[in-house]
């Protein structure tokens, strides 16, 4: 019976055949060195180039390599998640197979978990390979999620973390569907501590973050920490009925005391077309709340699993 590993490892993979060799390599070198029990579990995300088949073959060599495949592509965050739910480990540890995240960094993640930090979050110090527009829409978007939802991220928190057991266990409590992890780790509390690193570039292969999937990502982190969207609908309504009542007053003004006639088709259709385009703006924030309602009230698993290589 192999011994209960102290450290788990969790590693999402979605096409990343060309950087698990070098990853696994820089991973376990850094491990060995750190004298723990360790295992490590590598969620395959649906991968269609061999992925899975690259690590069987690293499990056979060393069974402390474990994986998880998935029937289909479920997304990062759901590959995490499942991660978390399989880990053993007094501690786990989530980090990008594509070596953005160095594994040489596990050590200081551990140094600070012994010194009794339960979330050891990190922070990237710099993004090289990232652009201009995406550290621009990066800042943008946690100052706004910090804002509405009372957060406090940091603008360049990374996936990659440290969870004592007791924060792994109360994340395996939440079962919600849109799984903004960034956001959780801070939200189930605990003593939160903070490591900077500087991320490298990708080893091989393209990013898996279309801008698609990155808008639908910071839609999801916002609509699972706030209603704000919501409420900004009613207080829309008010500053809106506010004005038309100004409005009223001074035509009916007009009407009564003076000849003149009031004007205006111009302004009549301005005014209808821009109330519409804000209920129409209002009707899919509404949207994309319900839809979520109607997802979560499905009940279906987070994820499907296809095979389990050593758990
Ligand atoms: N990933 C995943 N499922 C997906 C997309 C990505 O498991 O649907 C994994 C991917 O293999 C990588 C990590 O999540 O290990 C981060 O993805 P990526 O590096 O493409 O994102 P970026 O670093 O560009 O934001
Ligand atoms: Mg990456």
């Amino acid at each position: 019976m192999p011994e209960k590993p102290e450290l788990s490892i969790v590693v999402p993979v979605y096409n990343e055949a060309g950087c698990l060799l070098e990853f696994y390599r820089r991973l376990s070198g850094t491990l060995n060195s750190l004298g723990l029990v360790y295992e490590i579990i590598m969620v395959d995300d649906g991968s269609g180039d061999g992925s899975l088949e690259i690590i069987s073959r690293l499990n056979a060599a060393e069974p402390r390599v474990k994986a998880l495949s998935f029937s289909r592509n479920f997304g990062h965050m759901i590959a995490l998640s499942a991660g978390l739910d399989f880990a053993q480990g007094a501690a786990v540890i989530t980090l990008d197979a594509d070596l953005q995240h160095p594994p040489e960094l596990i050590p200081k993640l551990v140094a600070k978990w012994r010194a009794g930090g339960q979330v050891v979050n990190t922070i990237r110090k710099e993004s090289r390979g990232a652009g201009f527009l995406k550290n621009v829409t990066a800042s943008f978007f946690y100052r706004l999620i910090n804002r509405i939802a009372g957060l406090s991220l940091p603008a360049n928190a990374a996936d990659y973390r440290l969870l004592d057991r007791r924060a792994v266990d109360s994340l395996k409590q939440i079962r919600e569907r849109s799984r903004f992890l960034r956001g959780l780790t801070r939200w189930i509390g605990f003593r939160q501590e903070f490591v900077e690193f500087e991320a490298d570039r990708r080893f091989a292969g393209a990013t898996k973050y279309s801008l698609g999937r990155m808008i639908s990502f910071a839609v999801d982190g916002i609509t699972s920490f706030s209603a704000f969207p919501l409420r900004l609908a009613a207080y829309l309504g008010l500053v809106t009925a506010f004005f038309s009542f100004l409005y009223i007053i001074y035509a009916l003004y007009i009407r009564i005391f003076t000849r003149q006639a009031i004007e205006g088709w111009a302004s009549v259709l301005t005014a209808v077309l821009f109330i519409g385009g804000v209920q129409l703006i209002f009707l899919g924030v509404i949207g994309e709340y319900l839809s979520r309602i109607y997802d979560e009230t499905k009940q279906r698993p987070l994820y499907i699993i296809d095979k389990q290589i050593g758990l």
